[in-house]
C-alpha cells in the first residue's frame, strides 16, 4: 500500500513538474513579447523626506499577462534575468524613465527617479554607450536619475563593476545599493564604490521599533553611511511608529504604503499638480 501510494506521488510529481517546465517556457515566451504587446506599464511610489514632501521615487514595472492579470515581479523578474529577457525589458525601462523624468521636471519637481538596474543588465557590454545614447535621444538630465543595484552585482568582477560605476557617475547617473543588508554584506566594498545612497530592505523594517536586534541593525546601517557620506531610504515603511522611529533616526527618506503604494505614472501625475512656488512663478509669467 505505502508503495502504491510512493509511485502514485511520484507520477503526480513528474507530471506537476511537467506542467511548470511548460508553464516556464510559456511564460518566458509571453514575456518576450509583452512590450511590444503594450502589456508593461510603470509604475511610481514616492519617496518622502521628514515632513512628508516627496524627494524622490521609484518607477517598478508591473505586467498584465492576457489571460493571468497582474503578474507580480517576484515571479518575472527571477524569469526574465534567467532568461536574458532582462536586458530588453531594462532598455524599455530607462527609456521610460527618461519620459518620465522629464514630465515631472515639466511639473515643476526635481527630485531624481530611481530606476531598478538588474546585474545582467549592468554587465552588457553596450551598457553604458546605451545609457548614454538614451538620455542624449530623450534630452533626460543624467543627475536626474539614480540606478539602483542590489549587492549581487558586486560578487564577482568587482573591479570591472566600479570602472563602470565611475563611468556612469561620470556621466551624473547616481547609485543606490537597493535591499542593503540581505545579500553580500561586505564595508570593504561600501568604501570603494561610488555610491550616493542605501536603501535598508524592507525586512529590517518590518519589526521596528519593537524588535530590539531589528532596531539596532537600522540604528547602526544609518550611523555607517553618516560616517560613509550616504544617504539612506528606508523601504517597506507601513506604519506611523516606524516612520517616527526612522524619523527620530535621522533616516533621509521614507518609502512605503503608510505614504502611498506604487501607482501607474499617469495617474500619479495628475494627482500631484506643480509644487507652489512653481505655480506662483507661472502665475507671475502669464
Ligand atoms: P525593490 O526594488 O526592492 O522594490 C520594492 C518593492 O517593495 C516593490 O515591490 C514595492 O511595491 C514594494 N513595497 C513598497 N512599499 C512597500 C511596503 O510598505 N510594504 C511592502 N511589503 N512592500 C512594499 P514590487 O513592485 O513587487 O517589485 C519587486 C521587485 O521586483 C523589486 O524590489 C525589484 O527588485 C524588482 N523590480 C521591479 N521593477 C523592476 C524593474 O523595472 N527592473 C528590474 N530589474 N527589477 C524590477
Ligand atoms: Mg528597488
Ligand atoms: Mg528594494
Ligand atoms: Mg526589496
Amino acid at each position: 500500500r505505502a508503495k502504491m501510494a510512493g509511485r502514485n506521488q511520484i507520477a503526480f510529481f513528474e507530471e506537476s513538474m511537467q506542467t511548470e517546465v511548460e508553464n516556464r517556457l510559456t511564460m518566458v515566451r509571453d514575456l518576450a513579447g509583452a512590450i511590444a504587446s503594450e502589456q508593461m506599464q510603470m509604475f511610481i511610489q514616492a519617496q518622502v523626506d521628514s515632513l512628508g514632501v516627496p524627494s524622490g521615487a521609484e518607477l517598478l514595472m508591473r505586467w498584465t499577462h492576457p489571460l493571468r492579470g497582474a503578474v507580480s515581479p517576484a515571479e518575472f523578474i527571477p524569469l526574465a534575468e534567467e532568461s536574458g529577457i532582462i536586458v530588453q525589458l531594462g532598455d524599455w525601462v530607462l527609456q521610460q524613465a527618461c519620459l518620465v523624468s522629464l514630465k515631472l521636471r515639466a511639473q515643476g519637481w526635481d527630485f531624481p527617479l530611481s530606476i531598478n538596474v538588474s546585474p545582467k543588465q549592468f554587465r552588457q557590454s553596450d551598457f553604458v554607450d546605451k545609457v548614454r545614447t538614451t538620455l542624449s535621444d530623450s534630452g533626460a538630465d543624467p543627475r536626474a536619475l539614480i540606478f539602483e543595484v542590489t549587492e549581487g552585482l558586486l560578487i564577482d568582477n568587482l573591479q570591472e563593476t566600479i570602472i563602470r560605476m565611475r563611468q556612469l557617475c561620470q556621466m551624473g547617473i547616481r547609485f543606490s545599493i537597493d535591499d542593503f543588508g540581505t545579500g553580500y554584506s561586505s564595508l570593504f566594498y561600501l568604501k570603494r564604490l561610488p555610491l550616493y545612497e542605501l536603501k535598508i530592505d524592507k525586512s529590517f523594517i518590518r519589526d521596528t521599533p519593537t524588535d530590539s536586534s531589528d532596531t539596532a541593525i537600522v540604528q547602526a546601517i544609518l550611523a555607517m553611511a553618516k560616517h560613509l557620506g550616504l544617504r539612506v531610504v528606508a523601504e517597506g515603511v507601513e506604519t506611523r511608529e516606524q516612520a517616527d522611529f526612522l524619523v527620530a533616526s535621522a533616516c533621509d527618506s521614507l518609502q512605503g504604503y503608510l505614504y502611498s503604494r506604487p501607482i501607474a505614472v499617469d495617474a500619479w501625475l495628475q494627482q500631484h499638480a506643480k509644487p507652489e512656488h512653481v505655480k506662483q512663478t507661472s502665475l507671475a509669467d502669464s
